[in-house]
């Protein structure tokens, strides 16, 4: 990438500053290292989306991971594809990654075998450490697996607000507390609040909640379904994609106890907004009533609400409990992400800010530092073209940068940093 004189000195400020990244989904690092992995673990994620895209098949996408069947044979049928796919924000991460642990700058019939083959030489333990201290000098990962044994201080969890509420034993042995004695929606709320004890005694520093039409809460209608449900009376079928069903009004109502319950144990509410599967159900602004009720809790507002970006600056700009979080953007699109970060300058305080999260499984665990390097770069060129119209001071920028990469997520989820 070429970068101006400007441009590389902000990139060295950058690169001398600890990061925190505010969204992952890595989960402990033997998920990843006891997995036998070759050259399609760069295509495991968020590519395969635009892989299916593309043309190919769901089931031939599943092939590529088949390790009966010879790399170079798999490669052979995928190089259409990544011909088609290999110029999107997604994979330049994964030609960034590929360079820095590999050595290549590009994958081939010829190579392919030789880069699966150092893909295993490196996945090994230590790997974690090697990735995200030692080459993305991040300090720790909000990471979203679902645990909170993560193992290391690399890791630091998010959890879920809400579990499944469609079947009778989504409800009375919730996956969160299974033993737990449930007859009633008292007894569910009353296991909802231990569970957020005891996740936030582990270790969670938030809760995370996605931003779907929800209603009004009404304790009648929330009982009513409760009692039809647990009986076995009723279940709610969730759409197939995305996996994020309409809310019910059990679950608005669950969903603002919970926002609750985030207040009171002084914790951040993490909300995916926009973005995914059917993502007109993913409005950023179905959040305002929520924002509005619960001015003393902390929201973390996740991915600028893509393709909803005003409307999400918007939320930073209207409410003071308001964060933007900036993790998945720059891999969505590099043109859209520095657009936003200039916008985001001209409309929020820089307190309100937060630049990066990879927000990766653990098999795409390289690309976190593709997505890094494409963050710094953004937010580089944008600082650097306001140097240069002799809008900001060198020192200025250097601020920005320590706020946005660091010293906000710090303050906002109250990082306790050895
Ligand atoms: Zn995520």
């Amino acid at each position: 990438m070429k970068l101006s004189q400007t441009e590389k000195e902000i990139l060295k400020i950058i690169d001398g500053i600890e990061i925190i990244d505010c969204h992952e989904h890595l989960s402990p690092e033997e998920d990843r290292t006891s997995k036998n992995l070759d050259v399609f673990t760069l295509f495991s994620h968020y590519t395969k989306g635009d892989i299916l895209r593309s043309g190919m098949k769901e089931e031939d996408y599943n092939c590529l991971f088949n390790k009966e069947s010879p790399v170079e044979i798999r490669w052979k049928k995928f190089s259409p594809f990544w011909k088609n796919i290999r110029y999107t924000s997604y994979c330049r991460a994964v030609l960034i990654a590929l360079e820095k642990f590999y050595g290549f700058d590009d994958i081939t019939e010829e190579n392919c075998g030789l880069i699966s083959q150092r893909i295993k030489e490196f996945n090994k333990p230590g790997i974690y450490k090697k990735i995200l201290r030692d080459t993305c000098n991040i300090r720790t990962c909000l990471t979203q697996c679902g645990r909170t044994d993560t193992g290391t201080e690399l890791l630091t969890p998010v959890m879920p607000m809400l579990y499944s509420l469609e079947k009778k034993e989504d409800l009375l042995h919730p996956v969160f507390e299974p033993d737990a004695s449930i007859k009633t929606l008292d007894d569910y709320m009353e296991a909802m609040e231990r569970y957020v004890v005891r996740v936030k005694k582990e270790g969670a520093v938030g809760l995370k909640m996605v931003s779907l039409p929800y209603s009004q809460t009404n304790r009648n209608e929330a009982e009513s379904i409760f009692q039809k449900i647990s009986s076995g009376k009723m279940e709610i079928s969730v759409k197939k994609c995305p996996f994020f069903s309409s809310p019910s009004p059990l679950h608005s109502y669950l969903i603002d106890y919970g926002i609750n319950l985030a207040g009171k144990y002084d914790m951040v509410v993490a909300v995916h907004t926009g973005y995914w599967g059917d993502f007109r159900d993913l409005h950023p602004l179905h959040i305002i009533p929520l924002l509005i009720k619960y001015p003393d809790v902390r929201f973390d507002v996740y991915h600028l609400g893509y393709p909803w970006v005003r409307e999400t600056l918007m939320l930073g700009k209207g409410f003071s409990n308001v964060w933007l979080n900036f993790c998945w953007t720059h891999i969505i699109s590099q043109r859209f992400a520095m657009d936003a970060v200039d916008e985001a300058i001209d409309l929020v305080p820089v307190n309100k800010i937060l630049a990066f999260g990879g927000d990766y499984l653990h098999t795409a665990l390289e690309k976190v530092y593709g997505h890094l390097t494409m963050a710094k770069e953004d937010i580089a060129r944008v600082l650097a073209k306001r140097m240069e119209d002799g809008r900001l001071k060198e020192e200025q920028a250097e601020y920005i940068i320590k706020r946005w990469f660091r010293d906000n997520p710090v303050e906002l989820y109250n990082l306790k940093l050895k």
